[in-house]
């Protein structure tokens, strides 16, 4: 059996190694535990453990869970958000790590306006330009920040990105700098402060932390493998 407060233990134990090997302060570095998949009793688990930050990824499985477990815990939402789904995620997360486009964006703004709400956000970018996945290309954050940055309703603390998969993590860290850099370039060309960098996972958030990042989302690392099948009251894990 998997032990995921063992796995924890581990995983913050790496993180601060990460932080004091780049002279930073792990307590400045926020670790988002991906719960996507697995039930709410490993969640649970590593909330009595003292992990207090969750990341979903589909709104449908993380409502089913927020409703049952204890209103203490703070929740992310990490993927991306169809149009139609905003609405009912707004109240439930926290942070939403991937507004991903303009057009995204001003639904996101449409929205918290309509609901009198003001949600924390990050803007998604696709450094490494795979078409597989979501996020904005590093032009055209740059052509569209000052029309982003001017949707009031959103709060927008800052950059989300992914390297490609690969085995080995030294192969995440050029992409890692780009994002740094892209924020750095993008706060001093906007006027704006972008503070927060999420970026790094299971197989290369030490990496991503040497490279300045302030949130990391870990999943396989703390909770294991998973199944692939989304977790649901009625799928009987739990
Ligand atoms: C699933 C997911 C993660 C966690 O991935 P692991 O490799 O299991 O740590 C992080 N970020 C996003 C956006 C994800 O979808």
């Amino acid at each position: 059996m998997h032990d995921a407060s063992e796995s924890l233990s581990a995983v913050r134990a790496k993180l601060a190694q990460a932080a004091c090997k780049a002279g930073r302060d792990a307590g400045e570095i926020e670790l988002v535990a991906v719960s996507k998949t697995h039930p709410p009793d490993s969640i649970r688990t590593l909330a009595e453990a003292g992990q207090m930050i969750f990341g979903e990824s589909r709104l449908q499985e993380a409502r089913a869970k927020i409703t049952v477990l204890p209103g203490r815990l703070r929740w992310h939402f990490i993927g991306h958000l169809q149009k139609n789904k905003i609405r009912a995620a707004l109240p439930l997360f926290e942070l939403f790590h991937g507004v991903d486009s303009l057009e995204t964006a001003r639904q996101f703004h449409r929205i918290a306006e309509e609901d009198g709400l003001r949600p924390q956000v990050l803007l998604e970018v696709n450094v490494a330009g795979e078409s597989t996945k979501h996020g904005f290309s590093p032009d055209a954050i740059r052509t569209q920040i000052d029309e982003i940055v001017a949707l009031d309703r959103l709060d927008i603390i800052g950059l989300m990105g992914m390297a490609p998969f690969h085995p080995e993590p030294e192969h995440s860290r050029p992409y890692f700098r780009q994002l740094r850099e892209l924020r750095d370039r993008l706060e001093a060309d906007a006027g704006v402060g972008l503070p927060q960098l999420s970026m790094g996972m299971s197989g290369d958030y030490p990496v991503a932390i040497e490279e300045g990042a302030t949130i990391v989302r870990v999943g396989t690392a703390i909770f294991g493998e998973r199944s692939g099948k989304q977790w649901s009251p009625t799928s009987g894990d739990d």
